[in-house]
């Protein structure tokens, strides 16, 4: 059994809906489950709908469903059951979003953005049998089932793996949605954003399948992010840890949590391009050696560089520490980088418009706070004197730390 995955951009319209139909025609001799993410940017359109519904404004679904229904007629003939199948799915959305929000946030996202993912697989399915590739559609929330942190939910492995194995006796091909589980409570729930890579992967594990294949617009996974770099090079092979480490790092590639579960099952991850069918594009597997070895580049923008010292510019010790690690875990925000030398502390951090004035707020109670933003972080794997040049080439340095494989650099 293998496990495939396609993601948003694989079927933004319906000429994508239709090469992966000829992807899954050429490999029909397969047991396959198959993953298929929300079509395009459905999710961020989504998720303005879920912004606007919670701070009162009338959001409006036109847009999703005109796209929806334009690709649709493109694929199905005028009186297809398809169009009434998807209507039904934007009136839950429509019934939801007439009333006022009665939960939190992270509750109603979830209900609504949900939808993404079940329009997609609904129209692919049914294509996918107009078409004669017989599959069976699955809702991923019979299948993950995960505790109620909405946005971010976790798996519940155990009761998770059974179901799984439990649909895979039933014979495949099945397609379902990525991203999405469901609590005990039948609540829908999400993964965390880009996360139909990790569902593949918990589909994998459970059903302990021989390989995952994620269809991807880029030939493999690249040293370099294609949108910074242009002369970015594909990897033919890379080690579960190497993966870990680029995903870490930021590199978008893959989602951070997809590793984990096929490396405890020694499941080969490949990423393949559905654009260019020929290429074999980059295997991660256990023990992999990084070939070609590059070094690797991941950026991230939109980064902020807090610096901490005390009131008094006393040394910064201990207890500072503490307190300051409290309060970065109390207001949610993640540290990128970190540095200290005797009266500060240097943090780099994604600057997030909520969350960072008011984790600054609190840090200003006790310590005196300066910081610099728009600032970008690069992160280079296997670094080398060449690949940190060409990194600082034009720029300032503001921070810089070494380990034996990786360096880190914000730069202004
Ligand atoms: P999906 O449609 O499967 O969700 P994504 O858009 O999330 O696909 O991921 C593919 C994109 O990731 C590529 O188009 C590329 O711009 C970006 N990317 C960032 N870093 C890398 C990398 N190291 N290798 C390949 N692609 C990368
Ligand atoms: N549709 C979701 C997102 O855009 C999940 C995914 O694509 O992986 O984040
Ligand atoms: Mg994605």
């Amino acid at each position: 059994m293998i496990v495939y995955k396609f993601g948003g951009a694989s079927v933004k319209d319906a000429a994508g809906v239709r090469n992966v139909v000829s992807i899954l025609q050429a490999e029909s001799d397969v047991n396959l489950m198959i993953v298929i993410s929300a079509m395009g940017k459905t999710t961020n359109a989504l998720e303005a709908i879920v912004n606007a519904y919670y701070s009162g404004d009338a959001p409006s679904l036109d847009s999703v469903k005109q796209y929806h229904f334009d690709i649709m007629t493109q694929l199905f003939e005028r009186n297809h059951p398809i169009y009434d199948k998807v209507n039904n799915l934007f009136v839950e959305i429509e019934w939801v979003i007439e009333d006022a929000p009665t939960s939190t946030y992270a509750y109603e996202y979830d209900q609504i953005v949900s939808v993404g993912e079940l329009l997609s697989t609904t129209i692919i399915s049914a294509y996918l049998n107009e078409c004669g590739f017989t599959n069976r559609w699955l809702d991923a929330r019979d299948i993950i089932r995960t505790d109620n942190t909405h946005r971010n939910a976790r798996v519940d492995w155990e009761l998770t793996q059974s179901l799984i194995q439990k649909e895979v006796s039933k014979g495949l091909p099945v397609l379902t949605q990525g991203f999405i589980g469901c609590t005990s409570e039948n609540f829908t729930t999400t993964l965390g954003r880009e996360g139909s890579d990790f569902t593949a992967a918990i589909l994998a594990h459970a059903a302990q399948a021989e390989e995952v294949v994620i269809w991807k617009d880029v030939t493999g996974i690249l040293n370099a992010d294609p949108r910074f770099f242009e002369d970015a090079q594909k990897l033919k092979s890379l080690s579960y840890a190497e993966a870990i480490e680029l995903a870490y790092f930021g590199a978008k590639v893959i989602h951070p949590k997809t590793i984990q579960p096929l490396k405890d099952k020694n499941i080969p991850l490949r990423v393949r391009s559905f654009v260019d069918g020929t290429n074999d594009g980059t295997v991660v597997s256990e023990g992999a050696e990084v070939k070609p070895f590059l070094p690797s580049f991941i950026v991230k923008e939109n980064q902020v560089l807090l610096s901490i010292s005390a009131q008094d510019l006393s040394f910064i010790v201990e207890d500072h520490l503490s307190h300051i690690f409290y309060l970065f875990s109390e207001y949610g925000v993640r540290v990128n980088v970190m540095q200290n030398s005797a009266v500060s502390f240097s943090v780099c951090v994604d600057d997030d418009a909520q969350k960072v004035p008011a984790l600054i707020d609190a840090l200003k109670k006790e310590y005196q706070v300066l910081y610099n933003d728009e600032l970008t972080l690069y992160t280079i794997r296997h670094y080398n004197d060449d690949s940190m040049a060409k990194v600082l080439k034009d720029k300032t340095l503001l921070l810089e730390q070494k380990s034996r494989h990786t360096v880190q650099l914000v730069v202004q």
